[in-house]
């Protein structure tokens, strides 16, 4: 064996957005101009997790720090805005909604805070989808579900065991329900979430929750099965 160079085999990335790494410099790129890159603001239900069911603005955030192979999310910048152009049109959308979602790509890797002053300011209650590497302290956000993808480089930061509302982990193998198992030793509720492109993953799920009833629970993109965003 000797003199034989050892080869890594990584696993081909499938996830929605065609250059991650270039995706996300071209969000920072727009980041350095002091506007806001946005994929998208729509209004429709939180489809995953605690908050099931209730009417929300989502914004999503384009540009990632991760590049997750089972990624759904084509997060390439789509539009730009003003914080203050934001919090417009979060309102424009969401009509009586007091609900805004910021949601990614990863939200922590832009500055938020005027927008969430804002916000709350007009009585908004916010919620954040983070991946959990990035704490974002200053910005007063109200219900933090956080996604973490130690798997792919993301390092759970500890501000998170203490700060989020609750913890979703998307499954793919044991060795993801193993990790949500350590997460829910954190004690804030821990759902386990099938990978949507594994068929395998939904028993394995199910499984797990029936096997740990007071530590996991079971999360759907219910919206995926409602046809809507
Ligand atoms: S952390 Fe989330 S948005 Fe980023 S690549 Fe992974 S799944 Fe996609």
């Amino acid at each position: 064996m000797r003199g034989m160079a050892r080869v890594t085999v990584e696993k081909p990335y499938r996830g929605a957005t065609p250059d991650p790494a270039e995706a996300t410099r071209e969000a920072m790129r727009v980041a350095k101009t002091g506007r806001l890159p946005l994929v998208e603001v729509f209004y429709s239900l939180q489809g995953e997790g605690l908050r099931t069911g209730q009417a929300t603005v989502f914004a999503r955030l384009a540009g990632c720090n991760l590049a997750c192979d089972f990624c759904d999310t084509d997060f390439r910048v789509q539009e730009t805005y003003a914080p203050e152009g934001l919090v417009e049109e979060i309102e424009r959308v969401g009509g009586p909604c007091r609900w805004v979602c910021f949601t990614g790509g990863e939200p922590t890797l832009h500055d938020l805070q005027s927008v969430c002053d804002a916000l709350h300011i007009r009585g908004y209650r916010i919620q954040m989808e983070t991946n959990g590497t990035r704490p974002r302290p200053g910005w007063g956000v109200d219900h933090i579900t956080v996604s973490p993808k130690q798997p792919q480089g993301g390092r759970l930061h500890p501000w998170y065991e203490r700060h989020a509302a609750e913890f979703k982990y998307v499954v793919d193998g044991e060795d993801d329900l193993r990790r949500a198992l350590d997460g829910a030793a954190h004690g804030r509720p821990t759902f386990v979430q099938p990978n949507a492109l594994n068929p395998a993953a939904m028993s394995l799920c199910i499984g797990a929750v029936q096997a740990h009833p007071d530590r996991l629970r079971l999360s759907l993109q219910t919206h995926k099965f409602l046809h809507i965003r």
